[in-house]
């Protein structure tokens, strides 16, 4: 058997008046994210960490934000392509762990719906995403609201 373990991390700028797109679900709020994709900032650092755990670079290298086809694009689709990589068809995904750091709204209704939809683009059971979430208790620039910070650990094995 062999395994590989990725990190992945990611920030975006918190903005009034833009979706608000965290793991694959749209949650309600005032304020969005500032980004050339849909800014799925929680998307960003999985697919960052699969990238990792196979040493295939970044997703700004994969997706730049300079390339127009990007622009706008649902995460969702950024996660399946990274999954869909030659480099991927000998390996699955054992499980991912995700902690976002978010000032506000209120990720705890949102939770299941996101751990439901990362594992259905991964193709794996939703018993083996893990999504949790905190404030930064009014701390940085995160606790300012001014932006969320996410970080992403998998494991995946050969196939
Ligand atoms: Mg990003």
């Amino acid at each position: 058997m062999e395994f590989r373990i990725g990190q992945g991390y990611d920030v975006h700028a918190v903005a009034p008046g833009l979706p608000m797109w965290l793991g694959g679900v749209r949650v309600p709020s005032q304020t969005g994210f500032v980004a050339h994709s849909d800014g799925d900032v929680a998307i960003h650092a999985l697919c960052d960490a699969l990238l990792g755990a196979l040493a295939l670079g970044d997703i700004g290298h994969l997706f730049p934000d300079t390339d127009e086809r990007w622009k706008g694009v649902d995460s969702k689709e950024l996660l399946a392509a990274v999954l869909s990589l030659p480099e991927y068809a000998g390996w699955r995904v054992v499980n991912a762990d995700i902690t976002i750091a978010l000032q506000t709204p209120k990720l705890a209704p949102h939770i299941a719906a996101m751990r439901q939809t990362l594992a259905e683009v991964m193709g794996i059971g939703p018993e083996r995403v893990s999504v949790k979430a905190t404030t930064t208790e009014h701390l940085g620039f995160v606790g300012r609201g001014e932006g969320c910070e996410v970080w992403a650990i998998v494991l995946i094995e050969r196939k």
